[in-house]
C-alpha cells in the first residue's frame, strides 16, 4: 500500500512553512483528516494497519484513541479488528475518558492515532486507561513521523520518542520530514512567516 501517494492524491501531504504544536517549523505536514474524510480510503488503511497487528499475534478488546485527531483512524481500526472504540480527550489539559466509556480490569487495549509524531498524546491516553485498570498491548497509527521505532521498519527510535520502548508500535508508513527550530529555520531566513495547519483554509 503506497501510503505517501495516498496523502498525496487526498490533498493531504502538504507543503508550506507550518508551525507544529512543539514549536518548530517544518516544510511539510501531514492532514489526516483529509484522508479520512472519504470513509472507504479510511476502511482500506484500517484494514491494513488491522492486518500488521493480527499477523503480530496482538489481540485486544478495545481501541482507544486520543482526542481529536485519533477519533476516525481509531474508529475504523476497531471495526476492522471487530473490537470496541473509545476516546479520551482532554479537560482542563489532562487526558480524561469521559462518556460513560469503561475499561474493565485487564481490559485489552490499543491505542490508536492518525499520527505518531513524538507519541505524547497516545502516551498521555495510555496512562488514562492503564489508570482504570486497563492493559496496553500495542500503540498504533496510520503513519508514523519517523520518531518512534514501529514494528517491521528496521529504524530505531530517536530519543524524543515518548512511547514505551516494551510495547509494540504498528504504522503504515514511515515520514521523515525535516524539522527546524524557529531560530534556524530557512524559510523564516527568507521572510516567511510559519502557519499553524488548519487555521488558514489547510
Ligand atoms: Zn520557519
Amino acid at each position: 500500500m503506497d501510503i505517501e501517494s495516498i496523502y498525496k492524491k487526498a490533498n493531504a501531504y502538504l507543503e508550506g512553512h507550518f508551525l507544529l504544536s512543539s514549536g518548530n517549523h517544518s516544510r511539510y505536514y501531514l492532514q489526516s483528516a483529509k484522508v479520512l474524510e472519504n470513509p472507504r480510503v479510511a476502511g482500506e488503511l484500517a484494514v491494513e494497519l488491522a492486518k500488521q497487528i493480527k499477523l503480530a499475534g496482538i489481540q485486544a478488546d478495545c481501541v482507544c484513541a486520543p482526542a481529536l485527531g485519533g477519533i476516525l483512524a481509531g474508529y475504523e481500526l476497531a471495526r476492522a479488528l471487530n473490537i470496541r472504540s473509545i476516546f479520551t480527550e482532554r479537560v482542563d489539559g489532562v487526558m480524561t475518558l469521559r462518556r460513560g466509556f469503561e475499561v474493565k480490569k485487564d481490559e485489552k487495549f490499543i491505542i490508536c492515532e492518525d499520527i505518531i509524531t513524538t507519541g505524547g498524546s497516545a502516551l498521555e491516553s495510555a496512562k488514562a486507561i492503564a489508570q482504570m485498570g486497563g492493559k496496553i498491548v500495542a500503540f498504533a497509527a496510520l503513519a508514523n513521523r519517523g520518531f518512534c521505532a514501529r514494528v517491521n521498519s528496521g529504524k530505531k527510535a530517536k530519543p524524543n520518542c515518548q512511547l514505551p520502548y516494551d510495547i509494540p508500535f504498528f504504522a503504515l508508513a514511515d515520514f521523515e520530514f525535516e524539522i527546524f527550530s524557529p531560530d534556524n529555520c530557512p524559510m523564516c531566513k527568507f521572510g516567511s512567516v510559519a502557519v499553524k495547519p488548519g487555521s488558514r483554509g489547510n
